[in-house]
């Protein structure tokens, strides 16, 4: 529980962080101490440790399919980072919350673009990569443009959720990223969907009007299909493909 946590050894009521640059065996450690102190920590505990820890050095991602981790992340640390890949291939709907959430919410909103175009990449390895070869085309679209963005901080925030796929099963809420380097903080990993609807409820979130045209989870327009009464909301992405990630979170 929250209170049992020593939040001075995290951050909290000390003097002494430094959220300037660490390296990568600090950071390693601050992750291990604080994935094993944090587990079970309201979100926002875990929040304010990510924003206290890594100050300027930290960002939030958010997908816009709803803008829940930008807002709780908005009420912890006012003026934060929140990173969108916009990867040019997004429905309506989605640039629609993104910018409500940057016009309504004390955020600065950042949208990161892949180095080419969708023209510009059609020109060079033809039309309709998504539906050719999909890793390739996240990789252009979604992750080359995060590590690009991340390569200014040593720590973000997602919004995964053990609860959405078998494969987020054990998210932790806070653990280094061997391949980047960085902290991964996972701040609403043991929410489930009802936690969700309650936070969206309370605060009166943004959500994507996708949602209630039956889409379960929302990415690229291309990739993102409806799904079913009592499928796995994960089931509509990259459906005709055997795919359940982009790419981001392995
Ligand atoms: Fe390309 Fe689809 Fe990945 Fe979007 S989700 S980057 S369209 S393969």
């Amino acid at each position: 529980a929250a209170t049992s946590l020593n939040l001075v050894n995290l951050g909290f009521g000390s003097a002494a962080v430094d959220p300037g640059r660490r390296s990568r065996d600090e950071l390693e450690a601050l992750a291990r101490d604080a994935g094993r102190d944090l587990e079970g920590a309201p979100a926002e505990v875990i929040a304010k440790w990510a924003t206290d820890t890594f100050g300027d050095r930290f960002c939030v991602t958010s997908s816009m399919a709803d803008a829940v981790v930008a807002h709780l992340f908005s009420r912890v640390a006012p003026g934060v980072d929140v990173v969108f890949l916009d990867t040019g291939l997004h429905f309506p709907e989605t640039l629609k919350v993104r910018d409500i959430v940057a016009a309504t919410m004390d955020v600065n909103v950042r949208s990161i673009r892949p180095r080419q175009t969708v023209g510009q990449q059609d020109g060079e390895l033809g039309p309709r990569l998504f539906a050719r070869s999909p890793d390739e085309c996240c990789f252009l679209r979604k992750v080359e443009p995060l590590e690009r963005a991340l390569s200014e901080y040593d720590s973000w925030a997602t919004g995964l959720r053990r609860d959405e796929s078998p494969t987020r099963a054990n998210t932790p809420v806070v653990a280094f990223d061997p391949k980047k380097g960085k902290v991964k903080v996972n701040p609403i990993a043991a929410w489930t969907q009802a936690d969700v609807d309650r936070y969206i409820s309370r605060w009166n979130v943004p959500v994507n009007e996708l949602f209630k045209m039956g889409y379960g989870s929302i990415g690229c327009w291309p990739c993102t299909r409806r799904t079913k009464a009592g499928e796995d909301p994960r089931a509509g992405r990259w459906a005709m493909f055997e795919k359940t990630e982009c790419g981001l979170h392995v």
